[in-house]
């Protein structure tokens, strides 16, 4: 479909093919072998290397950041390509420290091609500068820049255009993990990355039925280089998960603004709470939240978190546990809210009585209705006066 029209028309038509008779949405195919003969041809031959289902995701995928697509079995899939991809030759991989956990972890096991993993705070700019031109703990000389912003789950802002200059003096290419604002709310490309990183299992596909993964970049040999790591590799979708995650993807931008919308009330409301200590959200009032006002357009994403009165494990799933409409679960970005405390995974560095909420589609008065009954298990566990 033509590129004249927008991103969230190019979400809907991407893979629609307008041929009389044939489906008017893209089909599931679930093949392993396509016809051929002679000569191997790219593209259509085996199922390790395409599928038209994926396809029609990465042109949709592509739209959201006038780039292209490469598709992979999850979010940690992707990481990993990328990893290998750009790591080669190089040093250190400086990383966030307190963005998603598993990606440390994936750069810890991975030291791909030996480049040493280090840990910044992305909001620490001039250690940001440090760390990239070696003066940091791994005294490297070349780098990779992976950045996240917000990250999951203290929701901590990033200035992305700063950071890219800091990457680009350095020599360092940059990738942002967009996976909490996804690229309708946020254009990492545009603000100098090089790759985008998405976990599509969370918003991007939205109905908590698929773990899937996707890279976008506008670098043509780096998009080669995944396409080439996911064949080998292996890590590539199924078929069925690609036909849910673009089947999902229609509907992003009304899922995004409404959950943004009642993630923003929520947030506002808890920060009045007398149970709770913090909220962090990007669109609540801090110095960040200005850099997010600037850099992200349309909203703040689904996903925020907020620390409890006291700050303790116990209450934090004494709360968890009273809800009756919000899920108990992990992950984010899905239609039903959910939450959970982010503590209770190892290797996770957030407080003890930090929630993480995952705003949903419900009516945010219900939501808010479900949150204030569950708070008052608190007051059961500690009256507020002898804390
Ligand atoms: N990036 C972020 C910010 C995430 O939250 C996650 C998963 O929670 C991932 C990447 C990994 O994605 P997946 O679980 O699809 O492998």
């Amino acid at each position: 479909m033509s590129e004249a029209f927008s991103a969230e028309s190019q979400l809907i038509h991407a893979g629609t093919e307008r041929v009389v008779g044939q489906p008017a949405t893209p089909p599931l195919v679930p093949a392993s072998i396509y016809v051929s003969l002679g000569e191997p041809q790219p593209g259509r031959g085996y199922g390790r290397e395409s599928n038209p289902g994926w396809e029609a995701l990465e042109q949709a995928l592509g739209a959201l950041e006038d780039a292209e697509a490469v598709v992979f079995a999850s979010g940690q899939a992707a990481s990993m390509a990328l990893m290998l991809a750009l790591a080669k030759g190089r040093d250190s991989i400086v990383l966030p420290s307190d963005g998603y956990y598993g990606t440390r972890v994936l750069a810890d096991k991975l030291r791909p091609h030996g480049a040493v993993p280090v840990h910044v705070d992305l909001q620490d700019l001039p250690a940001v500068e440090r760390a990239l031109a070696g003066h940091g703990p791994s005294k490297s000389g070349s780098s990779l820049l992976w950045t996240e912003t917000p990250t999951n789950p203290l929701l901590r802002v990033a200035d992305l255009a700063r950071l890219a200059e800091l990457a680009a003096t350095a020599g360092a290419p940059m990738v942002t993990d967009n996976t909490v604002a996804t690229g309708l709310l946020q254009r990492p490309l545009d603000s100098g990355a090089t790759a985008s990183l998405y976990s599509l299992t969370k918003a991007l596909s939205g109905h908590s039925d698929v773990i899937l993964g996707a890279v976008v970049s506008r670098d043509v040999e780096l998009l080669a280089a995944l396409r080439a790591w996911r064949s080998s590799g292996g890590a590539v979708p199924g078929p069925f998960e690609a036909w849910l995650a673009l089947r999902g993807l229609k509907t992003l931008p009304l899922r995004i603004a409404r959950q943004s919308q009642s993630a923003l009330a929520i947030a506002r409301h808890l920060a009045a709470h007398p149970r709770v200590a913090a909220v962090h959200y990007p669109g609540v009032s801090t110095p960040a939240s200005q850099v997010a006002a600037r850099q992200m357009t349309g909203g703040f994403g689904p996903l925020l978190s907020f620390e409890i009165i006291p700050d303790r494990a116990e209450a934090a799933d004494q709360v968890v546990e009273s809800s009756t409409l919000i899920l108990p679960a992990t992950s984010f970005g899905g239609v039903e809210s959910s939450w959970e405390r982010r503590g209770r995974w190892a290797g996770e560095t957030a407080p003890d009585g930090l929630i993480r909420l995952s705003v949903g589609v419900e009516p945010a008065a219900d939501l808010i209705t479900d949150i204030d009954a569950a708070l008052k298990a608190l007051e059961t566990l500690e009256p507020l006066e002898v804390l």
